[in-house]
């Protein structure tokens, strides 16, 4: 499987899926249709399929214009089903989603929205996780618990770690301010705060970001490991990290 990367309106990625055997090709969202055509048109692809991740416009607003064009089959969240445009597919926990011969695992990973769904392609070593995980942070709770995003976090966590994770945005290095903020400590992070600022001053991407990494450095999969130094020792691990996401808000 072939991926192109390419950014879109203020801070997102858009992301391109070729499945080579077959030629199928999909976009895991749709946060800008016209950026998304010329990439297809430069790579000399034809759209298949879309991927959604979760409902908010910045993820399907480019879905219906794409699909008039493609005709493509359009696969979301089951749980938003009444809100992804043009959805043919709905899927949850546990289902495969097929790309030409390349195959996705479904994970619901409610929090940022609660049908958020998170698609892994084991084979390829890759998840795209859409606003659930960011490099060095996570996204923010509209609609769900943090209960639930801590479950959903704990999910992504145990994937392979070498596992890419292509998270839909680029806020790597205000996720790496906060991230200091409360694990200083960390040599691992301020190693990794320190490449991403020289990345970030010669305009490379930090995403994806690999799943060992994120566990060596984002704060909010560290929740337990630096509860105590919050003052925070003896709560519930969902606990902590719902303190973390409430001074991350307030940051
Ligand atoms: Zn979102
Ligand atoms: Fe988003």
């Amino acid at each position: 499987m072939i991926i192109r990367q390419f950014p879109c309106l203020k801070d997102n990625y858009g992301f391109l899926l070729r499945d080579e055997a077959s030629g199928a090709v999909a976009a895991v969202d749709t946060p800008d249709a016209a950026a998304i055509d010329r990439e297809l048109e430069a790579a000399g692809w034809r759209l298949t399929h879309i991927l959604n991740t979760h409902w908010h416009p910045d993820h399907a607003g480019g879905n219906l214009a794409l699909k008039a064009r493609w005709s493509c089959r359009i696969i979301g969240p089951k749980r938003e089903a009444a809100r992804i445009p043009g959805l043919d597919e709905a899927v949850g926990e546990g289902d495969e989603v097929r790309l030409g011969e390349a195959v996705a695992r479904v994970i619901d990973t409610p929090g940022h929205t609660l049908g958020h769904v998170v698609f892994h392609f084991l084979e390829a070593g890759c998840a795209f996780v859409g606003d659930t995980i960011f490099a060095m942070g996570c996204g923010r709770l509209f609609e769900g618990t943090p209960s639930q995003m801590w479950a959903s976090l704990l999910k992504v966590a145990a994937l392979p770690a070498a596992t890419e994770l292509y998270c839909a945005h680029e806020y790597t290095e205000a996720n790496a301010r906060f991230a200091l903020s409360v694990d200083g400590a960390n040599a691992a992070l301020r190693r990794r705060a320190a490449a991403v600022d020289a990345m970030r001053a010669r305009g490379a991407p930090t995403v994806p970001t690999r799943l060992a990494d994120e566990l060596e450095t984002n704060p909010f999969l560290r929740a337990p490991a630096i509860a105590a130094s919050l003052g925070l020792s003896g709560v519930a691990d969902a606990e902590a990290f719902a303190e973390l996401r409430r001074r991350k808000d307030q940051f």
